[in-house]
C-alpha cells in the first residue's frame, strides 16, 4: 500500500481536529473505564461487547488520520494532459495551473483540488476526488461510535446490574455521574452532527453534485448524473466489492482513469 502523506499548515485547522481527537479520546478512554471494563470484570457482560468497542474507536481514529492526511486530489505543476481530453481542462486564475472541470481552487490550502466537494477544517483537509471516501468512513465511524456510546451510557443507568466492587477514592467514582453526563453529550451532538453530514453527502454523491456546485448558483449548467448507489459509491471508494469500502487502511484506485496522473490514496 502506498500512502501519499499530505499536511495543511492551518492553525485553525489544527485546533479543530484537536476538538475532534479529544472528543474521541475522552469517550476511548471514559466510557471502557466506567461501564465496558468493571461490568466485564463482574460478569455482567460478554468480552465481545468490549472488542467491538475498541473495533469502532480504533475505526473510528484511523479514518480520522486518514481523511485528514491523504492527498484530497493536487493536481501537479505540470500535468500531461491527453490530447481527447484537452476540451475538459481550464487554467485556474488564482494558481495559473491547468486543472480538469469541476476542480476547485481551496484558498484555506492554498492550490486546486480535483473534484473538490468542500474544505473541513474539522480534518483540516480538503475533501476531493481522492479522499472523499475516507471522508465518508470518517462520517460513518463517528456515527457508529457516538451511538455505541449513547446506548452504553444509558445502560450503565438503566440496565446494567449495580457495581459490587468499587474503588471510592477514584476519581472516576466520585465523578462518574457528570463524566458520563459529558459523554452523552457529546456522543448526541457527533451522532446528530455525523448523521445529517452523512445522509447529505452520500444525496451529493448519488447525484454526482458536490456540495460546492451545490452551493453555488451555476447548479443548472452542471450535468447531474442519474446513477445507482452502488455505482456512485463504487466509484468513490475505488472498488466494488463493499466490504473494502469499510476499511480505511488501503489504497484507493479510480475505476475510471480518465487522467493519466491520478494518484492512489
Ligand atoms: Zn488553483
Ligand atoms: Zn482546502
Amino acid at each position: 500500500m502506498k500512502l501519499r502523506l499530505h499536511f495543511v499548515v492551518d492553525p485553525l485547522g489544527w485546533l479543530c481536529v484537536s476538538m475532534v481527537f479529544g472528543i474521541w479520546l475522552y469517550n476511548s478512554v471514559f466510557v471502557p473505564t466506567l461501564v465496558l471494563l468493571p461490568h466485564y470484570n463482574e460478569g455482567h457482560i460478554s468480552w465481545a461487547l468490549v472488542i467491538c468497542y475498541y473495533l469502532a474507536s480504533a475505526l473510528c481514529i484511523l479514518a480520522l488520520l486518514r481523511a485528514s492526511t491523504a492527498d484530497p486530489g493536487r493536481l501537479p505543476p505540470d500535468p500531461h494532459i491527453p490530447f481527447s481530453e484537452r476540451a475538459d481542462w481550464e487554467l485556474c486564475n488564482k494558481c495559473n495551473l491547468m486543472r480538469p472541470k469541476r476542480s476547485h481552487h481551496c484558498s484555506r490550502c492554498g492550490h486546486c483540488v480535483r473534484r473538490m466537494d468542500h474544505h473541513c477544517p474539522w480534518i483540516n483537509n480538503c475533501v476531493g476526488e481522492d479522499n472523499h471516501w475516507l471522508f465518508l468512513q470518517l462520517c460513518f465511524y463517528t456515527q457508529v461510535l457516538s451511538l455505541f456510546t449513547l446506548v452504553m451510557d444509558f445502560c450503565q443507568y438503566y440496565y446494567f446490574q449495580p457495581l459490587t466492587v468499587l474503588d471510592q477514592d477514584a476519581f472516576t467514582t466520585q465523578h462518574e455521574l457528570a463524566l458520563l453526563r459529558v459523554s452523552a453529550l457529546m456522543g448526541l451532538v457527533m451522532f446528530g452532527g455525523m448523521g445529517s453530514l452523512f445522509y447529505t453527502q452520500m444525496a451529493g454523491i448519488i447525484s454526482d453534485t458536490t456540495t460546492i456546485e451545490k452551493m453555488s448558483r451555476t447548479l443548472d449548467e452542471i450535468h447531474v448524473t442519474k446513477r445507482s448507489w452502488q455505482w456512485a459509491l463504487s466509484e468513490v471508494f475505488g472498488t466494488r466489492w463493499k466490504l473494502l469500502w469499510l476499511i480505511p487502511l488501503r489504497s484507493r484506485h479510480p475505476l475510471q482513469a480518465a487522467h493519466s496522473f491520478r494518484n492512489e490514496v
